[in-house]
């Protein structure tokens, strides 16, 4: 299949991004899911009753495709209990009631020598792609073919509107940054390295610029949107296109998200597992948009009051941002490793009209990054048709909602997708 790489114009709404970040404090019980990555749930190791400190392991990572879920502040554990996570499925959460003492475990010590030294310690620090995907980022610092891999890329493009927590991350953490990029070049034995940012962000261009000497080289992408889907990078900065099948290793680049680069480094520092994560809170509907960093686990609604509540009741409540976030039903559902945002959008800026019959204008087939047929996936799931959701590729869809975004009949194409993606994984 051949990729287009098309991108769409979107509004920007970076209304947080002059805004330093804010730490919150612990001000209520945690709701910790033990499934924050793309792969198997972990198993949790702690029972109601039992005492934590910060950094303990309490969801054991039992299979490859899985990361480590560390408590993210002392307490005691009062339930353990399937709940419904973002993702959709069924999972066992572990709450906790923070003790305010904050106590943590004893560091984790490292000696990083190697790349497989790196990679353990990835592992035990519960580090996971903390720009959205959520992917194991022990699994993807190691490549079955690493020498074939010649360039790494640092992924700071942050192309949906509001979110700015990567953007942040570059303004207050840019030493991390650069640190983090000398030590994969140097365990991975990888000659290139670039950090692709969007030109709307000059002031984290100009920064990163003064850091790179000949450790690396800074990207200016144009904003437009998917601009940091992996594929997408990949090919507009090294020209290579990773086809269907393949992973960015397969032509040999190795993508990791700028946050997530930060936090490694902080967490190889500080010997401490990843357990807070900055989040942008925006939209038209909270009254002090900002950048926060919380406690995994703190529920959403904790969140918005932290950040002064509503000025009007949102008609729409997203996890992410919002043309890949989730919309969530209500404000219970707690922060996990990969959340970047939290919006809270007006019936003006939520844009949900009532979707009408599709006039076959082929908008979003033209709008596709990946030159797929959205229609045909809408009638193929609505008729009950897996093999041809399975024949046109349906899977290979990234979510990106390009497609919704263009259509004029405003059909909900992105989340027939999702849909139609779950009953394939269903099927198998
Ligand atoms: S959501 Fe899927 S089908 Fe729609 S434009 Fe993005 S990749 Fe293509
Ligand atoms: S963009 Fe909308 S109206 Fe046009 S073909 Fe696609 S689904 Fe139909």
């Amino acid at each position: 299949m051949a990729l287009h790489l098309k991108t769409v114009n979107v509004r920007h709404h970076k209304l947080t991004a002059e805004k330093e970040t804010v730490i919150m404090p612990y001000s209520c019980n945690l709701v910790i899911p033990m499934l924050q990555h793309i792969g198997r749930p972990c198993v949790p190791t702690v029972k109601v009753g039992d005492s934590v400190l910060k950094g303990q392991i309490i969801g054991e990572a039992t299979e490859f495709m899985s990361a480590p879920i560390h408590a993210s502040t002392s307490g005691k554990v009062v339930s353990v209990r399937d709940m419904l996570c973002p993702s959709g499925v069924y999972t066992p959460h572990i709450e906790i009631a923070p003790d305010k003492e904050d106590k943590s475990i004893e560091p984790l010590s490292f000696k990083i020598d190697s790349l497989s030294d790196l990679v353990d310690a990835t592992r035990q620090l519960g580090m996971v792609g903390l720009g959205g995907a959520g992917f194991p980022t022990s699994i993807k610092l190691n490549p079955k073919n690493i020498d074939e891999v010649d360039t790494l890329i640092v992924n700071a493009t942050e192309c949906e509107p509001f979110i700015t927590s990567d953007y942040r991350e570059m303004l207050e953490n840019a030493e991390d940054i650069k640190e983090g990029i000398e030590l994969l070049k140097k365990l991975m034995n990888i000659k290139n390295a670039y950090i692709g940012i969007e030109d709307n962000k000059p002031k984290a261009i100009e920064i990163m610029k003064k850091l790179s000497g000949d450790i690396f080289e800074v990207k200016t992408l144009k904003s437009r949107y998917p601009q940091g889907a992996e594929k997408v990078i990949i090919y507009h900065l090294t020209g290579r296109k990773v086809l269907e099948g393949q992973l960015p290793a397969d032509v040999g680049v190795v993508v990791i998200n700028v946050t997530s680069l930060g936090s490694l480094v902080r967490g190889l520092k500080t010997g401490l597992p990843l357990t807070h994560k900055r989040v942008t809170v925006s939209g038209d509907c909270v009254k002090e948009p900002q950048n926060v960093y919380a406690p995994i686990g703190t529920p959403i609604d904790k969140i918005i009051e932290f950040c002064g509540g509503v000025v009007n009741e949102p008609e729409k409540l997203i996890m992410g941002g919002p043309m890949m976030g989730v919309t969530m039903c209500h404000g219970s559902m707690p922060i996990i490793k990969n959340t970047n945002a939290v919006l809270l959008l007006s019936k003006k800026l939520a844009d949900t009209p009532e979707p009408t019959a599709c006039i076959r204008c082929s908008k979003c087939v033209s709008a596709c990054p990946f030159n797929l047929m959205p229609t045909v996936f809408e009638h193929a799931y609505h008729d009950g048709d897996l093999e041809a959701l399975e024949k046109h590729k349906v899977m290979l869809c990234m979510e990106c909602g390009c497609c919704s975004f263009v259509c004029p009949a405003k059909r909900p194409l992105v989340q027939t997708n999702r849909l139609a993606k779950a009953a394939l994984r269903e099927k198998k």
